[in-house]
């Protein structure tokens, strides 16, 4: 597991709520590296990594705003590098085959992040970085990217549409910020499947979702490696929406995405962290999926 104790100013209690629950399980913890360029060039525009350091350089005279949800503070810099560079250490590591599972613990989030624009809390797009780092730097043949986050990762479809090589499936409530991921959207060569959900969809019509439509497409795509946007916020204790789920799902999700990829990638599956805004249910919900992931 990867952790990045660096925080910025928004909500600095919830990685720590994740932290300390997962205290008691069997993860190796490290420390997140900070991400090398050439890793955030793979996604995101070498303008906006520019423009970027300059919103970190006047951080020193206060919160610098980059977009109406997404503000910088004196710590953002090394908590976004940290982030995005956990997610390629991870990616490392289970190439090494020092584990089959890993899990990066990160603040800020990333599937937002647009290739030259932050939004939605999110600067760097840290899972998509994951993603292309395993196909151009390790020469995976195909990456799937599960985000079930309830909120749509507008960044990661966009990066997508652009590599047929990527298969983005999410799951998200809809109506809901950031307002897209319809189901008519299909990307390149069907590798874009997005499920929206109404509000108060709960346990059961979630499950079908991802039954029926999220984990066969992830089966036939026939992924080297899968990639988990591992948001908490569909939780029915989250403040930011009402999917209305439990922690028993997000523990049925780690099971047959663990299933899949023993199935297709040799077991290999890195899982980052997106939202969940409610400690307990983010902390809980967490434990759930990882715990159902390190099972043999
Ligand atoms: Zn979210």
């Amino acid at each position: 597991m990867w952790g990045c104790d660096a925080l910025n100013a928004r909500h600095p209690g919830r990685l720590q709520a994740v932290l300390n629950a997962l205290d008691g399980m069997s993860f190796d913890r490290r420390e997140a590296p900070l991400a090398e360029r050439l890793a955030l060039q793979r996604v995101h525009a070498g303008d906006y990594v520019d423009l970027l350091e300059r919103a970190f350089a006047q951080t020193s005279e206060g919160l610098v705003r980059l977009d109406p949800d997404t503000f910088v503070s004196t710590g953002s810099r090394e908590a976004a590098y940290r982030a995005a560079g956990a997610c390629v250490a991870a990616i490392d590591a289970v190439m090494a085959g020092e584990d089959d599972i890993a899990f990066c613990a990160v603040r800020p989030p990333g599937h937002h992040a647009e290739p030259q624009q932050a939004m939605g809390f999110c600067v760097f797009n840290n899972v998509a970085i994951a993603a292309k780092h395993a196909l151009d730097h390790h020469g995976m043949a195909r990456v799937a990217i599960v985000d079930f986050d309830v909120h749509h990762g507008n960044g990661s479809q966009t990066v997508a549409e652009h590599d047929a090589r990527i298969l983005f499936a999410s799951t998200h409530q809809s109506p809901l910020y950031p307002g897209t991921g319809a189901a008519y959207e299909h990307g390149l060569d069907n590798n874009v499947v997005n499920v929206p959900l109404p509000a108060g969809a709960g346990s059961a019509l979630w499950r079908q979702a991802m039954g029926a439509q999220v984990l066969p497409a992830i089966d036939a795509f026939a992924p080297d490696l899968i990639l988990v946007s591992a948001g908490f916020d569909a939780h029915k204790a989250d403040p930011l929406a009402q999917m209305e789920l439990g922690e028993a799902d997000f523990a049925w999700a780690g099971n047959a995405l663990r299933e899949l990829s023993l199935r297709h990638c040799k077991g290999k599956l890195v899982s980052t962290l997106e939202g969940g805004y409610d400690l307990g249910a983010l902390a809980a919900s967490a434990v759930a999926f990882l715990g159902a992931l390190q099972r043999d």
